[in-house]
């Protein structure tokens, strides 16, 4: 753990193993941190804050331009840590280290594009001007599925801000955080301004994050129903909360579209990072004149597609995180069988080429899936494709917004008016047409419903750290 400034052993020296998923095999042990570290950590957070957020702009911006620099100069090294304590393939694990340094960057930059603004009163003798200032005290929750760049996402904004942290990792990734704190530490990070507690239960210290008075602000990339607790609770204290949740993407194409492009499109989103993405389709609608069309050219990508650790050459699907997540892909491909869907490749998890030690999981396409399959319903984390046939184009709207998640949405059409209807009408914060990558730290990223509130990245991002105040002046 890294604590004001110095790294440190869990008081009573415990410690837990980080596991590689792609071999089963212990890979690492970190210190195993409670809620007694949570609140040595927030101490340490909260008596750096004045000083921090009394640096200039330009003093913070330095700092965090200088972490972009060694994140670049490290991107190798990261990658390699990321594939096998995550398990993603190391070309894509390149790219979250890239799209990590990203938000550095860009909140270096933005850092110095904190204003105000003045507004005119309408009595002469008032001015009224307004001040953005650092919310405080941040704590951050980061999930384990993009273990560099979700925690670079919420950290660079809060320092940019002023804000000081205490992130807690995901107990399956604790060890691409540490190698971010080792950058940290690295650039000169003054002693208490971010902090990093490691535990195996993730409740002691989440426990203090909504409990300790001196957090003022809680960020919390995760799972829909851990995110809904923690903001019940941080309502006690009033505490600001972001929470990035679940998804359920949409994937339309239209009557109008190419389906073979439409397949390219699917087949290089949904098996990105395995499917474990909240952005990952989970619903894809296709009209029933072109399903087959579709079907045949995303069968024709998935079946090429290698199984296997993400350091070997060529794999593209790398494991599940743990057993769990293997059982719940499999019990909900099973039950949609079991009420009519049709396998169209894969649906059975990989056992052989030694793949048995990890948790590997075929590619898979269900076709002729329906709304009373679980499938259609709950977020899968896995790589499986539900395909959904549709006849009537003006009940497509209406099908993708049946969800209680809002994250992202896609939509294939080559009409342009199609095209402005879907972006208008879909509630969900993330919308491709004919773009299935969406994303970057310059733009706004987000969920409607109960995928989330605020927004990370782009100009919205840094504003989740910062109190708006208003100044009135009487000139009399
Ligand atoms: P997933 O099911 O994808 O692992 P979670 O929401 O359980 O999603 O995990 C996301 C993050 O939330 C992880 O860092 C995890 O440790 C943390 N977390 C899970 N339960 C709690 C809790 N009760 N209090 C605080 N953090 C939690």
């Amino acid at each position: 753990m890294f604590i004001n400034g110095h790294w440190s052993a869990a008081k009573d020296q415990k410690q837990f193993s980080v596991i590689n998923p792609a071999t089963g095999k212990e890979i690492g042990r970190v210190p195993d941190g409670g809620r007694f570290e949570a609140e040595m950590a927030v101490t340490a957070a909260h008596e750096s804050f004045h000083k921090w957020s009394f640096l200039t702009a330009y003093q913070r911006s330095a700092f965090l331009y200088d972490v972009h620099g060694l994140m670049m100069d490290n991107l190798e090294h990261l990658a390699g840590v990321m594939t096998e304590e995550q398990g993603k393939p190391i070309q894509a694990a390149r790219n979250e280290v890239r799209y990590g340094a990203d938000f550095l960057l860009w909140f270096a930059e933005e850092a110095k594009r904190i204003y105000g603004r003045t507004i005119p009163s309408a009595r002469s003798d008032q001015r009224f001007m307004v001040l953005k200032q650092p919310v405080g005290v941040v704590a951050a929750v980061t999930p384990w599925n993009y273990p560099v760049s979700m925690i670079t996402r919420k950290l660079a904004p809060a320092l940019a801000a002023g804000c000081t942290i205490v992130i807690k990792p995901a107990e399956a990734t604790p060890l691409c955080a540490i190698e971010i704190f080792k950058l940290l530490e690295k650039a000169g990070l003054p002693d208490g301004v971010a902090n990093l507690v490691t535990a195996s239960d993730p409740k002691p210290v989440g426990d203090v994050f909504v409990t300790d008075r001196r957090i003022r602000k809680i960020t919390f990339t995760g799972s829909t129903a851990v995110g809904k607790m923690l903001a019940q609770k941080a309502a006690l204290q009033m505490k600001r909360v972001s929470l990035e949740l679940g998804g359920h993407a949409p994937f339309i194409v239209c009557r109008d579209a190419d389906p073979v492009n439409a397949a390219k499109g699917l087949s290089l989103v949904k098996f990105l990072n395995t499917g474990q993405a909240c952005i990952s389709p989970n619903r894809i609608f296709v009209h029933t004149s072109m399903k087959q069309a579709f079907l045949d050219a995303l069968k024709e990508k998935v079946i090429r597609m290698k199984a296997g650790p993400g350091v070997t050459p060529g794999v593209s699907i790398g494991p599940l995180v743990n057993g769990s997540a293997i059982e719940k892909v499999d019990r909900q491909v099973k039950e949609a069988v079991s009420k009519g869907a049709d396998i169209v490749t894969g649906g059975f998890r990989i056992m052989d080429n030694e793949l048995d030690k990890g948790y590997f999981y075929a590619p898979t396409i269900l076709d002729n899936v329906t709304p009373d399959m679980l499938i259609y319903r709950e977020e899968t984390f896995g790589p499986v494709a539900p395909v959904i046939g549709y006849e009537n184009d003006d009940d497509l709207l209406a099908m993708a917004n049946d969800t209680d998640y809002g994250l992202a949405a896609y939509v294939y059409t080559r009409d342009y008016g199609n095209a402005m209807k879907f972006f208008e009408g879909l509630r969900f914060g993330i919308i491709g047409i004919n773009d299935i990558n969406p994303t970057s730290a310059a733009a706004p990223f987000g969920g409607m419903k109960e995928s989330g509130l605020g927004r990370e990245g782009s100009i919205e991002g840094i504003d989740e750290y910062l109190e708006t105040k208003l100044g009135g002046f009487s000139l009399r």
